[in-house]
């Protein structure tokens, strides 16, 4: 019996179970509370964006090919506040903050206060991959840009009717800008773990409604909006930067990992901690080394989405756990 208990626990075997858990992709469209007329578009813009990730992985891509994969996808879709449908600032303009890391390694790349470009996180890539510096800003991150061939957008083709309808009502003296965003969602994530056991990190966003012009949030800063080590996992996070910067969110979920707690418990504690100390809501996706996910908020929703073993995961709402087969099309 205890032969049978041993052989059961042999380093191939668990090998073996970690390798049926790979690859897996967890990505989020923002912590808030998200009107009912935009529910679907959300989710189903979470489920596209995991689809897309895993799809990557499948066909061998790295961990990094596939949340650059995922929020790309997410920064297409006008529907999030990042790319195409970010907030604007004070000023009526779009300015953009992006991250990734990469476990292997523990580089990242990020840009922030960037203007016209359609998918900042593949710019914060090439800073990952083409500068030895981790986080080029403003102007001097465009000017980057242009060097690598990355294409200008006009400022207009990022602006949608809903972000200028949302920054109008802001202008207004009493509205609160803080609350209202919180009210609405947006920033965009993912977490992923390839079948080489490499993990990453990505997230984008446009930041806070009616910010002040070169305002930077959470999302670029590492440690904050994102952190991956092949070590102890990823996570990426979202909501009211300032507070997330308190308590350096993304790497917080990690250490409480690197202690010994489920990435789900890490991902609550986190997200607790934010809470009492500082009075901050959020979400974050977050994996392990082994492929364990998990979609934790303390806000109203989050829309998040999953891809693991032919199965995609997904919801909006606190407890709320749907599955499909990945080869259900859309
Ligand atoms: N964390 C983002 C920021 O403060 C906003 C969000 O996640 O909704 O820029």
């Amino acid at each position: 019996m205890i032969l049978l208990f041993l052989s059961f626990r042999t380093p191939q075997r668990y090998f073996a179970q970690v390798k049926d858990m790979l690859p897996v992709v967890v990505v989020h469209g923002g912590a808030g509370q998200i009107p009912k007329d935009r529910t679907e578009m959300s989710t189903a813009g979470v489920c596209s964006a995991a689809r897309a990730g895993y799809t990557i992985l499948c066909g061998g891509g790295s961990s990094m090919d596939a949340v650059v994969e995922a929020v790309s996808v997410l920064e297409n879709n006008p529907c999030y506040n990042a790319g195409c449908g970010s907030v604007l600032n004070i000023k009526g303009e779009v300015e953009m903050d992006a991250i990734v890391m990469d476990g292997k390694t523990l580089g990242s790349g990020a840009v922030s206060a960037v203007r016209n470009i359609a998918n900042p996180i593949q710019l914060a890539r090439l800073v990952m991959d083409k500068t030895s510096h981790s986080f080029l800003t403003a102007e001097g991150a465009n000017q980057f840009a242009r060097s690598m061939g990355v294409p200008e957008v006009s400022p207009e083709s990022l602006i949608t009717e809903y972000s200028r309808m949302r920054w109008v009502k802001n202008l207004a003296p009493d509205a609160n800008p803080v609350e209202s965003q919180m009210g609405k969602m947006g920033t965009v994530g993912a977490v992923a773990v390839d079948s080489e056991g490499n993990i990453a990190c990505a997230t984008s966003t446009g930041g806070m409604l009616n910010k002040m012009e070169g305002r930077v949030g959470d999302t670029p800063c590492i440690g904050s909006g994102g952190y991956a080590d092949n070590l102890f996992g990823a996570v990426s996070t979202t909501g009211h930067g300032e507070t997330i910067m308190k308590v350096t969110l993304a790497r917080l979920i990690l250490f409480y990992i690197e202690q010994g707690q489920s990435v789900e418990a890490a991902s609550d504690l986190g997200l607790a901690y934010m809470k009492s100390r500082v009075s901050g809501l959020g979400g974050v996706v977050s994996v392990d080394p082994q492929g364990r996910w998990a979609a934790r908020f303390s806000s109203q929703q989050m829309s998040w989405a999953a891809a693991q073993t032919e199965t995609l995961h997904y919801g909006l709402y606190a407890g709320e756990h749907f599955t499909q087969s990945l080869e259900k099309p859309l």
